[in-house]
């Protein structure tokens, strides 16, 4: 009998923030052995995780030595030295998601040509390899780092000829511009044996000077068409891909109500932090669930939900002082989560709040206080 998750078995993670510690609470409800790789001996992570190993999760013998003292391998962020990860899955590792998804995810443009390759609906793009095949008869456009982007670093939307000139000068992606009413996402898992499961679409809210999520809704308010259509191409994308674990995919409604898919998060996503407190299974007991081969749990929601990041305050840099915190403590339903950095700064993601309530209005309102109250300073 192979090794099982509640006795013997080791789960690695590369990478030891927020996600990986949320991944954490929840492995230890299964008695998981968590051994966690990451460069910051401060790391989230760092004083939850069964083992803690400081190392840099971008080079290959560092993630090849930790991937061989595991069993099953994960991970919490994509930027990871791949060709270890091919390494290990040869020699047997169970490593998930699999080294070949989280290349094509990397890689704006690999993703772009996978969606195109699959039928999977996204905007129209074309890859340049420096901004001199930039034209200004394409403008307006968005223009994307192939590689190393995240939290909307690496996105610039090109306008007029004047913006050319802050242009990258790097491998991109240029897109049209979409004309979308809303961002929605479907966080969908699917485990080894192939079982899928996708959790109710939320509704995004970006805070557009920080190109971060600000709001999230949840449930979103789409009709039943775009519902329908969304969860069609998530589950067709997941499977095209051969995934296992938690895939966020990051799609706009556009103002005709066509369905776009924009990027996918092959791991627990912020637009998935919700389901901790308001679904059956939250996205993190799901991934769990997904990379041990263990039967998915039921996503249905048990309430709605609003969900406010926590950002640092613009212009506050040191150590962390959140203000009013006893006051969001005592609205009713408000769930708080601290991710344990130290130091805030600009926009830095220092935890979020989620707002419960049977009714989604009341937790909107609720969520307003919360925002205008709760303020992470230094
Ligand atoms: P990141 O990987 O940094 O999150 P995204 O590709 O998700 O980058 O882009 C960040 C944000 O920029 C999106 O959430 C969306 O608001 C906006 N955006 C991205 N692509 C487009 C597009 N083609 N048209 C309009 N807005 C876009």
């Amino acid at each position: 009998m192979g090794k099982v998750f509640y006795r013997d078995l080791k789960l690695g993670v590369l990478g030891g923030g927020q996600l990986g510690r949320m991944l954490i609470q929840e492995a230890i409800n299964f008695d998981v052995f968590v051994a966690v790789l990451d460069p910051s001996p401060i790391a989230p992570c760092a004083k939850i995780a069964s083992e803690f190993v400081i190392g840099d999760i971008q080079d290959f013998n560092t993630v090849y030595e930790f991937g061989k003292s595991v069993d099953v391998l994960t991970i919490e962020i994509e930027h990871v030295n791949v060709d270890a990860l091919e390494k290990l899955e040869k020699e047997g590792v169970k490593v998930y998601p699999k080294p070949s998804n989280l290349r094509t995810v990397q890689d704006k443009g690999l993703q772009k040509e996978f969606y195109e390759a699959h039928g999977i609906p996204t905007s129209s793009f074309k890859l340049i390899d420096n901004k001199s095949e930039l034209s200004p008869n394409e403008l307006p456009c968005v223009q994307k780092l192939r590689k190393g982007g995240y939290d909307g670093k690496g996105v610039i939307v090109l306008k007029e000829q004047a913006d050319l000139s802050n242009a990258f000068d790097a491998p991109c992606v240029v897109e049209e511009v979409v004309d979308f009413e809303k961002e929605i996402a479907v966080i969908i898992a699917r485990n080894e044996s192939g079982d899928v499961k996708s959790f109710p679409i939320v509704e995004l809210e970006f805070n557009p000077e920080a190109n971060l999520v600000e709001y999230l809704f949840a449930p979103a308010n789409v009709s039943e068409d775009v519902n329908i259509h969304a969860n069609e191409i998530a589950e067709k994308l997941i499977n095209a891909l051969d995934f296992v674990g938690i895939l966020a995919v990051e799609m706009f409604v556009t103002k005709t109500g066509e369905v776009l898919v924009n990027e996918i998060a092959p791991r627990p996503h912020n637009s998935g932090h919700h389901t901790i407190e308001a679904n059956i299974t939250s996205q993190y007991e799901q991934h769990i669930r997904s990379v041990l081969d263990v039967p998915l749990g039921a996503t249905d929601a048990i309430s709605a939900a609003v969900m406010i990041n926590l950002l640092g305050e613009k212009e506050f840099e040191g150590d962390v002082f959140y203000e009013n915190l006893n006051e969001v403590l005592a609205i009713k339903g408000s769930k708080i989560h601290i991710y344990g950095k130290k130091q805030t700064k600009s926009f830095r993601k220092m935890g979020h709040v989620t707002v419960v309530d049977q009714d989604l209005e009341k937790a909107k309102q609720k969520a307003k206080e919360v925002k205008s109250l709760l303020k992470v300073k230094a």
